[in-house]
């Protein structure tokens, strides 16, 4: 696996530093303290006196005018996604944390209101530019260089994800934008060599893999050697990456972000260990006790949910944002140079769910059934009948086969004894052929509900 130069791409021979911001990027964590204190002491004096918002929460935390440092705080209260949007509602369009007057909102993105109308996320000159700054460093550690040619399906529509074309334009790299889940356009920039590199998630990712798989189009007389995961998890998951990585012939890295902090956040570099941290001086991270939201060290194999304070953000600043990502902390420092942490999604606190006081996360689910692959596509996702997060066994699984594919031959039994095993639950799987599982989906939702 170690074929290639720490922290580069296989066959990657250019002599670029592969780290862009050497000096922030390899300092030691006590460095990053110091630096995040320095810049959060002026953040906080800034939300007291610019954020009605913040200020009264403060206020009603019992936090008065003193100062609180990086160090205190989690004496500051959490701020959850219900309370931002019910802040934007009190004073639309931009709500009672908005902290610049209007005409400084340079940029406005939407989020996707899964569940509710949607949201505004507001930026000014210079968040646009921290957003940029960070997920530079993001898909700069992903192995993405100026030599880089990248074939993109973030679209650039009202969400976040758009903010991609900026970066890639900072690092210098030819990008070659395309609408999401548009795979004769995909396959087409693949053919024709306009791209050796392909973001996408890593649903659409495993689609064109199966679908490569069926087709006589050999992936070799492709220049695709790169592939970058993002917008779900999926790319860290070994049954998922292996599959993609071995018919596409490429190395597969994920990236992370989340759209109230930075859409952009985490990169995982080509030693494929996990996602790097890359908003220091802008972000600062923190992992609680999912269930005690007790804070947590940030070493090798903790698992917490993570925590965000923007450090530098103006017009919609957060403190203390519960993710609701859990995620386990890999070992550092990285053969890649960086000092960052490393961390890998465990899942969605909102997708778990308690088997006999076991948690379960949907994407262990994935891990199992795709090692039945080619028998199933990958795709696979759980039926909730109740809204409760106790779910009785046997836990209803649908898993995707392909169309076609002859009589099962046991995969029913095969894989409910797998997951059992691996798993320590019961479960009822049901084999869907791809025209009935749905969309060849861009994204894929790991639980539905259906009473
Ligand atoms: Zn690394």
């Amino acid at each position: 696996m170690t074929a290639h130069a720490p922290g580069r791409l296989p066959d990657d021979t250019c002599d670029r530093d592969p780290i862009w911001d050497r000096e922030l990027e390899t300092a030691s964590y006590e460095q990053a303290v110091e630096r995040a204190s320095g810049i959060w002491e002026k953040q906080f004096a800034y939300l007291m006196e610019r954020s009605p918002y913040y200020a009264r929460k403060f206020r009603e935390a019992g936090v008065g005018q003193a100062r609180v440092g990086l160090k205190d705080l989690s004496r500051l209260p959490f701020s959850t996604k219900q309370e931002l949007k019910h802040a934007i509602d009190e004073s639309p369009p931009f709500g009672s944390n908005l902290c610049v007057p209007p005409e400084q909102v340079k940029r406005v993105y939407q989020t996707s209101g899964t569940t509710g109308a949607p949201s505004v996320l507001a930026l000014s000159r210079s968040d646009i530019e921290a957003w940029t700054v960070i997920g530079t460093r993001t898909y700069f550690a992903t192995g993405i260089h100026d030599h880089s040619s990248v074939l993109t399906t973030f679209g650039a529509g009202p969400f976040v994800a758009g903010h991609t074309h900026f970066v890639l334009s900072r690092i210098g790299s030819r990008s070659v934008p395309v609408a999401p889940g548009d795979t004769d356009r995909v396959l087409f920039g693949l053919r024709a060599g306009l791209a050796d590199t392909l973001l996408s998630t890593p649903s659409f990712a495993q689609y064109l893999a199966n679908r490569l798989e069926k087709s006589e189009l050999d992936p070799a007389s492709m220049e695709l050697t790169h592939i970058v995961t993002g917008g779900e998890p999926g790319g860290g998951i070994p049954a998922i990456r292996d599959h993609i990585q071995t018919v596409l012939g490429a190395t597969v890295t994920e990236v992370m972000g989340i759209g109230d902090i930075a859409p952009s956040l985490f990169g995982e570099c080509p030693e494929q260990e996990g996602m790097h941290f890359c908003g220091d001086g802008h972000v600062w991270a923190e992992l609680v006790n999912p269930e005690t939201r007790e804070p947590m060290m940030i070493e090798t194999g903790a698992v917490g949910e993570l925590v965000y304070t923007h450090l530098t953000r103006q017009a919609m600043p957060v403190v203390r944002f519960l993710s609701g990502d859990i995620v386990r902390i890999g070992p550092s420092p990285c053969e890649c140079g960086r000092n960052t942490f490393r961390m890998r999604v465990i899942g969605r606190r909102d997708d778990m769910f308690i088997v006999r006081g076991v948690n379960v996360y949907p994407s262990a689910i994935l891990a199992v059934v795709g090692t039945f692959r080619p028998r199933v596509t990958g795709r696979a996702r759980v039926i909730r009948k109740t809204t409760d997060v106790s779910v009785p066994p046997p836990v209803p699984i649908e898993v995707e086969v392909p169309d076609g594919a002859a009589a099962n031959g046991g995969l029913m039994e095969e894989i409910e004894s797998a997951i059992h095993s691996a798993l320590t639950f019961r479960s009822k799987v049901a084999l869907i052929p791809e025209k009935a599982f749905g969309e060849s989906g861009y994204k894929t939702r790991l639980t539905v509900d259906r009473p």
